[in-house]
């Protein structure tokens, strides 16, 4: 199969699902990434044959040779992404053809073959429909998130890139990013680690950034913190982004600033999204470097207002606390902001149906 042909899907369905009872009291109280449904896609893909074997089908073990070369060299990517229940009672999702092609982006960054971007698609609606089931109800902000990912699975330890790939999506029932309230977080600028140099991996969604992030997660946690800001690796003055999500500065003159897209950071789609809805909202929006120094004089002298990052999983999360070896500072005075808010709250109902869509971001799935 080539290019945008339609690739057809095999469904076995699990003949042991989990039960309506279970599945009801799993879905009480989901936290995040723990619980998972009855199936999963599973589609393979070997050089000179291109993709074959789409299937839906029940989730389980994937049975790996210890010589698979994604448990050597790390050949991995990923993507993540939410279905909702609609206000309607319908199902959507939010850009689900962004998530396709950054996958493709981190694919080609990762010398992995490229899946077309209908192929992608389908494969999550083929999912969403057998576990429809499993999509909270969206009442408590609960959503259904979905993980596509690919590895490298030819059995060889040779250093080039794999003739052999899985493409596999798994869904996970989630509740509510914040509980009981969006609370502002602390973050911990770190001083030791980076996350992503010129030229390397930092614009791709790869396993392995996440692998090298987790250091500089532990010493965050260490130092009372909840989540890492990273900076650049050159100069270690620009502000990068967190972990998992961008980050966004609010001024007292209502501009929004962001770091530019330069290869050393994720291109997030809450980011762009953000950027639109603000721009639309009539506030000045400027992608451009950000030095730790300004952030922390700004929150000083009361010129920045607010700071937040985003992303799928938490939307928008306010920063109210800034952690480094040196000292801290506090923006906003730790309250979240009316402007970041304010997005927030546009973000959601786009994504929940409950508001007007101008630019067509939510994808009806049924
Ligand atoms: C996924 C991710 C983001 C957020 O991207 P979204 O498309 O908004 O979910 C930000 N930073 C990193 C490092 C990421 O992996």
């Amino acid at each position: 199969m080539s290019g945008g042909d339609k690739i057809d899907f095999e469904i076995r369905p699990n003949p042991a699902p989990v039960s309506a009872t279970d599945r009801a009291a799993l879905l009480a109280n989901p936290g995040f990434g723990r619980v998972f449904t009855d199936h999963m896609v599973t589609i393979r893909y070997a050089d000179g044959k291109g993709w074959y074997d789409a299937r839906v089908e029940a989730r389980a073990p994937i049975p790996m040779d210890p010589a698979s070369a994604v448990l050597h060299y790390a050949q991995e990517i990923f993507e993540g992404m939410k279905a909702y229940r609609a206000a309607d009672g319908g199902v959507t999702m939010f850009r689900p053809y962004a998530n396709a092609a950054r996958f493709n982006t981190s694919a080609a960054r990762m010398a992995m073959p490229a899946l077309p971007e209908q192929t992608f698609v389908d494969s999550l609606h083929r999912l969403i429909e057998i576990d429809r089931e499993w999509i909270p109800d969206g009442a408590d902000g609960g959503s259904l998130y979905l993980r596509p990912f690919m590895f490298a699975s030819e059995v060889f330890l040779g250093v080039r890139p794999a003739n052999e790939y899985l493409y596999s999506v798994i869904a996970s029932p989630v509740g509510a990013y914040f509980s009981g309230g969006v609370k502002p977080v602390t973050v911990w600028v770190s001083p030791d680690y980076t996350r992503a140099a010129p030229g390397g991996t930092g614009a791709a969604k790869c396993g392995g950034n996440y692998a090298a992030s987790l250091a500089a997660q532990a010493e965050a946690l260490e130092h009372g913190c909840d989540q890492v800001v990273f900076l650049d690796a050159v100069e270690r003055r620009f502000v990068d982004e967190l972990g998992g999500m961008n980050v966004f500065f609010v001024y007292d003159d209502g501009s929004i600033a962001t770091p530019p897209l330069t290869g050393t950071i994720l291109p997030g789609i809450t980011r762009e999204s953000v950027l639109t809805l603000a721009s639309a909202a009539g506030h000045r929006v400027e992608e451009r470097p950000v030095t730790f120094d300004d952030w922390r004089a700004d929150a000083a002298s009361g010129r920045l207002r607010e700071v937040f990052a985003c992303g799928t999983a938490a939307v928008i999360t306010p920063i109210g606390q800034v952690r480094f070896p040196d000292g801290e500072f506090t923006v906003a005075g730790g309250e979240p902001g009316t402007v970041t808010m304010a997005l927030r709250q546009q973000l959601v109902d786009l994504q929940r149906g409950k508001a007007a869509d101008p630019h067509n971001w939510v994808h009806r799935v049924f």
